[in-house]
């Protein structure tokens, strides 16, 4: 419940904000989106605080392995390998 909400609500904000796309991180399999997990804490420059409080308002963050895919489609596709490896 509200999560197709929020992913509109996140896509128009990047439509309007294209340069803060370099922080979302988009799965290649299933296309879920989030934010990269080396996303400092303030983005921009004129509203630092306002960029990186709106993009994790609308996403989760989402690590990617090196092959583009999310932790669930990882899992899925390849069982038995450990967690995403932090080098990436
Ligand atoms: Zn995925």
């Amino acid at each position: 419940m509200g999560t197709h909400q929020m992913r509109i609500g996140g896509d128009s904000y990047l439509a309007s904000f294209p340069k803060r796309l370099r922080w979302i991180n988009q799965c290649t399999a299933c296309g879920r989106k989030g934010t990269k997990p080396e996303m400092p804490k303030h983005i921009g420059h004129s509203n630092p605080n306002f960029g990186a409080y709106l993009l994790r308002k609308y996403f989760e963050p989402l690590a990617l392995n090196r092959d583009g895919l999310c932790e669930q489609c990882e899992a899925a596709r390849n069982p038995q390998a450990p967690s995403i490896s932090p080098h990436s």
